[in-house]
């Protein structure tokens, strides 16, 4: 890594979703001995033998959103960037659409809304459809359809052996339902067939909210996650500081994918409070996506992880003042801004067909509440303070939901640390159960070998 600081002025050359575009600039840091960009996927399988042959290691780009900087740019190694697959195909029944593993969802979504369709996807439009796709996928059309995970019918994936697999639920049942949550691990994925949807405008926005609503905030999100009947809307919690004062704001993402009104009842709660501002209204899915990611700047140095509790009104207020504490602790370290993500994942969310996923995840653990940090700053001599103090607020948020009986195991892929245990969050049989898929398919290991930098699946740790 370069040992230039990070400043705001830095931060701003970062090219907009060039192939040099990582989210976090700790990822732009990393100097590869060499950057391939493949146009199909015979160049992928060439790369890899070529990998292969000189034992050299390797990263995967696809969106460049990791949160973790080694899992996607390889320092002295060769980072194949995906960013050129980029082709999209409407199927001629409009049930499905081929998608290069190198799109983003607004440019997925633009095509999409062109034939009057959508799919589960992100809900910010620079997000790689790869990435987010086999981490699990959070979307605004998770509680009717499931994560974006559930909602792919195949996969074409190049293996260690530069071999060409196309995966279906018929072709491979195994490495299919391994795909769905750990589909990173088994080689590079060029292509993805995602089901589609007729979709009309949505209703969404943001209503942020002053700390004067904090109870009536975490009373209302609280009631939504247990009681909501509604699967046409979706919402989350964005807890912020930016003074540091101890006085938070709270952001409420909210959709609706049907809307009849401009005020979905489902959302009646938090309609009752006086918003800051809010931006909610009927648009396309781009154009919310599109603004949710004029709200997420890149190029700053970031610190995620995640975690998941059983969803208790105290044990959200309980996670919020450990958060509050620990964000006190950064009060000197210029630039710093806090963002703490309460995510619900419903029963509604889990695979509906006979395939299920490897996440782990149970009906009886629901609702759970995905907890994740998104810790921004800008100058590189923060990040072991930073760091240690994420890792502390891990701690006590553990501590605190084994006492009192919330915790759960699982943590998200796609926001996690990079030393965070995740295969072993979805339980050990599951995670024997990847094992050995892997080392069906890659029989020689050479997998994690080539490409130490990603979070592995017998949990050794990365930094
Ligand atoms: C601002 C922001 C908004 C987000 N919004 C959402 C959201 O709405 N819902 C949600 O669920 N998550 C969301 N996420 C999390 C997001 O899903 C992850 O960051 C995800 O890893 C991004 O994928 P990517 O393709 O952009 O990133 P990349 O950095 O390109 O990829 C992520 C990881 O997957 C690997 N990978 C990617 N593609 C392939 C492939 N084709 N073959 C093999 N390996 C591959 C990479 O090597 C890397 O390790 C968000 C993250 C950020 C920073």
């Amino acid at each position: 890594m370069s040992s230039a600081a990070t400043t705001d002025a830095g931060r701003k050359a970062v090219s907009k979703y060039g192939t040099d575009f990582y989210f976090i600039a700790q990822s732009s840091q990393i100097v590869p001995a060499c950057r391939v960009l493949p146009i199909n996927v015979t160049d992928v399988s060439e790369t890899i033998k070529i990998v292969r042959e000189t034992g050299a290691t390797f990263a995967v780009k696809a969106g460049g959103h990791c949160p973790y900087p080694s899992g996607t740019n390889a320092e002295n190694g060769i980072t194949i960037d995906l960013s050129r697959l980029k082709d999209i195909t409407v199927s001629d029944n409009r049930k499905s659409v081929a998608v290069g593993a190198g799109c983003r969802f607004g440019e997925l979504y633009q095509k999409l809304e062109a034939h009057g369709l959508g799919c589960v996807g992100g809900r910010i439009s620079s997000v790689g459809v790869s990435g987010l796709t086999m981490g699990g996928g959070i979307s605004f059309f998770s509680s009717e359809r499931g994560l974006a995970c559930d909602n792919v019918i195949s996969y074409e994936l190049v293996l260690a052996n530069g071999e060409v697999l196309n995966i279906t639920k018929k072709s491979l049942p195994d490495l299919f339902w391994g795909m769905r949550g750990a589909g990173i691990t088994f080689g590079i994925v060029t292509r993805l067939e995602l089901k589609t949807f007729d979709l009309g405008e949505i209703w969404g926005g943001a209503s942020a909210f002053a700390h004067e609503h904090e109870t009536a905030i975490f009373d209302a999100f609280n009631k939504f996650v247990h009681t909501n009947q509604d699967p046409l809307a979706e919402a989350f919690l964005l807890v912020t500081d930016m003074a540091r004062d101890g006085n938070s704001v709270y952001t409420m993402v909210m959709s609706h994918s049907n809307p009849q009104s401009e005020n979905p009842p489902a959302f009646d709660d938090f309609k009752r409070l006086t918003p800051l501002f809010s931006s909610t209204q009927t648009r396309t899915l781009k154009n919310f996506c599109d603004e949710m990611d004029s709200q997420n700047e890149s190029g700053f140095r970031y610190r995620t992880t995640s975690m998941s509790v059983k969803c208790h009104l105290s044990t959200l207020r309980q996670i919020a003042a450990i958060h509050d504490e620990s964000v006190a602790l950064l009060k000197d370290c210029a630039g710093f801004v806090p963002y703490l993500l309460y995510q619900p994942l419903l029963e509604a969310m889990l695979p509906k067909d006979d395939v299920g996923n490897a996440l782990g995840i149970k009906p009886e653990d629901m609702p759970l509440i995905d907890i994740s940090l998104l810790w921004r700053w800008t100058d590189i001599q923060h990040d072991k303070h930073i760091s240690q103090v994420a890792d502390q607020f891990v701690e006590k948020v553990e501590k605190a939901t084994r006492a009192n009986g919330t915790f759960h195991r699982y943590q998200y892929l796609n926001y996690a640390a990079g030393h965070q245990d995740v295969y072993g969050g979805y339980g050990e049989e599951n995670r024997k159960r990847l094992l050995e898929i892997s080392s069906k398919y890659d029989p020689d290991g050479l997998m994690p070998k080539l490409r130490p930098g990603i979070i592995q699946l017998s949990g050794s740790q990365k930094v």
